[in-house]
């Protein structure tokens, strides 16, 4: 017997909409600034085995992850050589592994440094380091003060170690509440980058700036930029929007300019039922909704279990027929029921548009934030790595 599953939902991903951010994001940083894909968080919902070989297949050559399994996730779907670099968790079983796989990694303590040099020197290897430091975000990172000792630790194990790069990570460079401290973190970087070349530590590559930095102070861009959420098409906040069009005059009536971020991903479902209710009678569990008037509904085959959050319910919205409509009642597990009284020509299979664009319409990730606390990454990363996505040219 040959059974076929069909998944109740589709994430579809399009490579002109990341190669027109990809494009715009090249101009805005030149030629001297490599640009690091960041793909933590299963490429912010993309997937890792689906968006590492479109960003290779448009010459990405450079990967961030945070964590050991992460980085072992990419390796496994790589095209071309690119390398993979991990700016957070390694567990120490993993270091070996890490260190033989040639793959980067951040070292923000001595402790993992000492681990490091000894794993590598004992593998006859070099552990292809990148040191943080401290600026001011307060999470990881060396202080400047360690910078002795850090060399004398290398000078421990001279052949064990490639310095890869210096960096650091700024603290909410995409508010302009941040400013004055984003500012203070890139004037201690320079000072830390001065005294480690006065102490003899020389790196490859200076980073410093995600997204949100590296679009709005140019001068954090160095050799290096990390960066997620502009690549699959968002700004880091509207601030930054608002920065980017006032600056290149997008405003400007003559020539009022699209948004150069387009988003990359979709997500669709189809109608898995429709019926009519009565008014007077209560819409799904409990007593949220009640149809005032004759109401048609449509169930949809995802609910809650498979990241359309709950606190959507009676709130969120979704394009089905060609129009926007509203989700009616609590999302359920598996299910959720919009209102199609207003196109009643919808029946079971119809396409439903839970993010994306239908017959001119769209609902956009942002529009979950405003009506949840979730920021756009966490829309993005909260969608089930278990919903196929799928490849689409256009
Ligand atoms: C997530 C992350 C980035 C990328 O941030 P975006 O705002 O998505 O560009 C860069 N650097 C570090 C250290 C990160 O953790």
């Amino acid at each position: 017997m040959n059974f076929q599953f069909e998944s109740t939902s589709k994430i579809e991903i399009s490579a002109s909409a990341f190669r027109q951010n990809l494009t715009y994001l090249r101009n805005e940083f030149g030629s001297g600034t490599e640009i690091s894909a960041v793909v933590k968080g299963n490429a912010y919902g993309h997937s890792i085995p689906v968006f590492v070989p479109l960003a290779e297949s448009e010459g990405i050559r450079h990967f961030s992850v945070f964590s050991a399994e992460e980085a072992w996730n990419v390796k496994k779907n790589l095209t071309h050589d690119s390398d993979i670099m991990i700016m957070g968790s390694i567990p120490d079983e993993s270091l070996s592994w890490v260190i033989e796989s040639g793959i980067e990694f951040y070292v923000f303590e001595l402790e993992r440094l000492e681990l490091a040099l000894k794993t590598a020197d004992r593998m006859n290897l070099k552990a292809r380091i990148h040191l943080e430091f401290e600026t001011g975000m307060n999470r990881t990172g060396f202080d400047i003060l360690e910078l002795e000792s850090i060399r004398e630790m290398l000078n421990r194990f001279p052949n064990a170690y490639e310095i890869e790069g210096i960096c650091t990570h700024f603290a909410g460079a995409e508010s302009s509440a941040n400013f004055v401290r984003v500012r203070r973190q890139l004037k201690k970087f320079k000072q830390v980058v001065r005294l480690s070349t006065k102490n003899g530590i020389h790196a490859k590559k200076l980073h410093a700036a995600c997204s949100a930095a590296a679009l709005t102070f140019p001068d954090t861009q160095m050799d290096m930029v990390r960066i997620g959420i502009a690549l699959y098409g968002y700004w880091p906040t509207p601030e930054t929007y608002m920065h980017h069009r006032l600056r290149s005059g997008a405003d400007a009536i003559e020539h009022i300019q699209a948004d150069p971020l387009k988003r990359v991903l979709s997500w669709k479902s189809r109608v898995m039922s429709v019926k009519s209710v009565q008014p007077g009678e209560f819409v799904g569990y409990g007593t949220s909704y009640l149809a005032g008037i004759p109401t048609k509904i449509a169930a949809v085959p995802v609910g809650y279990a498979y990241g359309f959050t709950r606190s959507l319910s009676n709130l969120g919205r979704v394009i089905v027929g060609g129009q926007r409509t509203s989700v009616i009642g609590v999302v359920n597990m598996n299910m959720m029921l919009v209102d199609i009284t207003e196109t009643p020509h919808v029946k079971r299979g119809d396409e439903v548009v839970l993010i994306g664009e239908q017959n001119g319409h769209e609902i956009t990730v942002a529009s979950f934030s405003e009506m949840t606390r979730h920021i756009n990454y966490e829309t993005l990363v909260r969608l089930p790595a278990d919903i196929p996505r799928i490849l689409l040219e256009k």
